[in-house]
Parts: structure tokens; C-alpha cells; sequence
């Protein structure tokens, strides 16, 4: 049941918009190859089928889930899209596969095998090779013995090579060379396979990384595809929150579990109802992990997370507001233009994929578009 915002702890907002307008960003900049998207864990926390949707209508029309279950959701929503399901062919399964019109990546001989099998070139499948994340895929040798076997590549419906980068996000990695270089001489054993290599950072390495098909994910959501650089992405995610009480604490007295922020002034103390349970993460109590405190934003102004942050709530200095700001009931914004998933990801020490895909399940949730 959706919830209602009066009745939420804080509404989350999924600009669909500028979703739309991130993808077109990354499908420009890889053109003429072709631009789809990575929606997999519920669309990195945005709703797979919206997210596709929205997609769909501005002319993507190639879709990556991790599971099964994933590509069924979307098939659901989607009849005529292309999906691909990246965690490969489930063993004993090729008949849920082929019952949703889902293509497996395939990471190993013994899946190939089974898909040949049971397809008999009926059915599509992409290849995914190995090039030096030492995750899913085959490997070097394996890939030659399927590239010598015209046989098995049609009975298995292969129509993508695929490999996957470990450090795009970091220009300066010589694996970004290394991985391209392995992948062009498996392009070279595949000479009839479209390819593709690019998640979101891999568009940005330059043409050698491009191929036929991208496969961006967290820089449609907004998450900053480039460490350390500015963000060329457009914000996504908002997070706005009432502020459930205002309370006054005297000089010297502690705040939250275990009192590990203490006021040495008399403050005006804020509590927010968005908790670790909602996805903003413990690691963004005071005393701050990082480089200061994290914050919120009212009333124009930054104000500090102090205390832990607690199952359901935070607790906000907001000493230095204007008390007539606070009147009024403002909202508080936790995420938005001010302040971003890669904010939250510093400030907890991860990433901006992990915090898109910890969200809260009980916020009310609003599209927008
Ligand atoms: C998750 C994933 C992507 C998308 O990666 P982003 O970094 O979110 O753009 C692409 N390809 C594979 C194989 C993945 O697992």
C-alpha cells in the first residue's frame, strides 16, 4: 500500500525527468553505439518498472537485471523490451528464461551448453568473458574454444559479447587499458558479436570503450560515474522531512544514545523521523567518520546531524536557524539539490550505490516527471 506523505517519516522524490535527461547525456556521448540501462536491485532503489518505463518512452530499449525475478518484473511491464539478466543462467531454469523472453548472460561452458541445449538457437543469450575483474564470466581459453565452434554459437543464440571493467571509475588506472586491450582482442575471436563493455564510467574512458552497447547504472540515478570530479550528472533522488519536534537542551547536556554529541552552548536541537532504517546509515552519527559532520538543509541553511543516528529518527542542531524559520513547520531536505547521494556515501564511508539501493521502504514515494 503506497504510504501518505503526512503519514511518512519523509517523502522521497524520483525525478523521472532528469532520469531521462542523465540517459540522454550518456547515450550522446556514446553514440553511435547504443545506450541501455542497468536497473538492477529494484533500479539501483528507484522502482525498476517506473525507472524502465520512463526509459522506454525516451527510446531505450535494452535493459540490464541482475536476477531472473528482476527480468520479470520489467517484462511485465515491458513486452517488447530487450532483457538481459546479468547474473547469468541459473541452473535447471532456461524455461523461466524462455517463458519471459529473458536473455542470460552466460558466464561459464557448462551454462552455454545448457542453453544450447535447451534453445537450440531459438532463443538469445549474450557471452560475458572475463577480462580482469576475476568475477563472472569466462576466460580467456574458454572464450577461444567457443569462438572456434560456429556450431554452438548459433545453437546458443549468442548476439553480445559483454566483459566488465573493475576501476572505470578511476581514470588513472592502467586496468582500464589493460581490460580494454583484452576485450578489443576478444572482439577480434567474435568478429560477428555486437560488444559491450561500458557501465557508467567506461563512457566516459573514451571511444575505445564504447563498442556497440553501453550499460550505464548509477549516473542515470545521478551517482557521480567520476572519483574525484565534479558530478556531470542531474540530481534524481530528494529526500524532504518534517521536523517531528523542536527542543531546547542546556549547556553540557548529551544527545541521543549514548550522548556523544554534547551541547557547549545552549541549543536548539531538531528531530527528524528518518532513521538508519530508512537507509541513512548509522556511519553518519556525530563524532563525523569523514571530513565534518553530515548534513541537512533548512531554511536555506546547513545544519549538522548531531548524536547517533538512531532506528527512526536524527537529531539536527539547528541553534544557529533564525527561530522564525523553524515556525511554520519547514521541510527538511536530507537529499536534493543541496545535498547528494555521494554526500551521504562520504559520509558514511561507501558509495553512492550503496546508499541509493539502502532506501528506505517507508517513505511515502513520489514520481515526477
Ligand atoms: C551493475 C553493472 C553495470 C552498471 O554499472 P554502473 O557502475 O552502475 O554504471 C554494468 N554491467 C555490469 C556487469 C554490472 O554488474
Amino acid at each position: 500500500m503506497a504510504i501518505p506523505p503526512e503519514l511518512a517519516g519523509a517523502t522521497l522524490t524520483i525525478d523521472l525527468a532528469a532520469l531521462v535527461e542523465n540517459w540522454r547525456m550518456i547515450a550522446g556521448q556514446v553514440s553511435p553505439a547504443e545506450c541501455g540501462a542497468t536497473i538492477k536491485a529494484d533500479g539501483y532503489g528507484c522502482g525498476a518498472v517506473e525507472v524502465a518505463r520512463a526509459l522506454w518512452s525516451a527510446g531505450c530499449t535494452t535493459f540490464f537485471v541482475a536476477l531472473p525475478m528482476e527480468g520479470k518484473q520489467v517484462r511485465d511491464a515491458l513486452p517488447e523490451a530487450v532483457i538481459y539478466v546479468l547474473d547469468g543462467l541459473f541452473q535447471g531454469q532456461s524455461g523461466f528464461y524462455i517463458a519471459h523472453d529473458l536473455r542470460p548472460c552466460l558466464v561459464s561452458p557448462c551454462q552455454l551448453s545448457e542453453w544450447a541445449d535447451t534453445t537450440e538457437g531459438r532463443h538469445k543469450a549474450a557471452i560475458h568473458v572475463d577480462t580482469g575483474i576475476n568475477r563472472l564470466g569466462f576466460d580467456r581459453a574458454q572464450a577461444e574454444a567457443v569462438a572456434g565452434d560456429a556450431n554452438l554459437i548459433a545453437r546458443a543464440g549468442l548476439c553480445l559479447l559483454m566483459s566488465h571493467l573493475a576501476s572505470g571509475d578511476d581514470e588513472a588506472s592502467c586496468s582500464n587499458a589493460i581490460q580494454r586491450d583484452a576485450f578489443a582482442g576478444l572482439c577480434e575471436l567474435f568478429p560477428e558479436l555486437p560488444a559491450s563493455l561500458s557501465n557508467s564510467p567506461g563512457t566516459f574512458l573514451g571511444s575505445g570503450f564504447r563498442h556497440d552497447l553501453a550499460r550505464p547504472g548509477v549516473a542515470l540515478y545521478g551517482g557521480n560515474p567520476l572519483a574525484n570530479k565534479p558530478n556531470p550528472m542531474q540530481t534524481v533522488v530528494s529526500l524532504m522531512a518534517a521536523i517531528l519536534q523542536v527542543r531546547d537542551v542546556p549547556i553540557g547536556e548529551g544527545v541521543g544514545y549514548g550522548a556523544t554529541w554534547q551541547a557547549n552552548r545552549p541549543s536548539r536541537i531538531a528531530i527528524i523521523g528518518v532513521g538508519y532504517a530508512d537507509g541513512l546509515l548509522r556511519a553518519m552519527s556525530w563524532p563525523a567518520m569523514h571530513d565534518g559532520p553530515a548534513v541537512v538543509c533548512i531554511a536555506g541553511q546547513m545544519v549538522p546531524i548531531v548524536g547517533r543516528v538512531s532506528m527512526d529518527m536524527i537529531t539536527i542542531d539547528v541553534t544557529d536557524i533564525d527561530p522564525d524559520k523553524l515556525t511554520g513547520s519547514p521541510k527538511a531536505e536530507l537529499l536534493g539539490p543541496n545535498i547528494q547521494i555521494d554526500d551521504w556515501a562520504r559520509w558514511s564511508g561507501t558509495l553512492c550505490y550503496e546508499i541509493l539501493t539502502s532506501l528506505g521502504r517507508r517513505y511515502a514515494k513520489v514520481y515526477s516527471s
